[in-house]
């Protein structure tokens, strides 16, 4: 899959569309997802043009790699969520129902998140 440049949040990094910022720094930018999933939603993104987890895993330098993980330790840590505890997910495809076609790693947080996925018929 070709990176779609006027994806949403293509639009967010060019300051387009407006967000609520919770970190950025020279690799990555952290805002609270719109639809928020459970208490705390944060987005962390890479600010170059991923589609997904494959594409930013072939393509992505060892420092927009290492600064994508390390930003998502940082969000965390600043969310207060290292002693309560957080999930994080990445939806790669169909599959997954990956929406938007930017690389993102969704944080959750601030509440007990119940079982790790939901087991297929149920
Ligand atoms: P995914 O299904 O993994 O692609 O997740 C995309 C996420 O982006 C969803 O949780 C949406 O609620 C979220 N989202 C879509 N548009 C925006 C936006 N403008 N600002 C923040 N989050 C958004």
């Amino acid at each position: 899959m070709s990176y779609d440049p006027n994806n949403i949040f293509a639009r967010i990094l060019r300051g387009e569309i407006p967000c609520k910022k919770v970190y950025e720094d020279s690799h990555a930018l952290a805002f609270h997802d719109i639809n928020p999933q459970a208490r705390l939603h944060v987005l962390v993104i890479p600010k170059g043009a991923y589609v997904s987890w494959a594409d930013f895993a072939a393509r992505g330098s060892t420092e927009e790699i290492a600064g994508l993980v390390r930003a998502v330790g940082k969000v965390a840590t600043q969310l207060g969520l290292d002693a309560s505890g957080y999930r994080t997910l990445a939806n790669h495809g169909p599959d997954s129902h990956q929406e938007v076609p930017h690389f993102h790693i969704h944080v959750f947080g601030g509440q007990p998140l119940g079982r790790m996925i939901q087991p297929p018929g149920r």
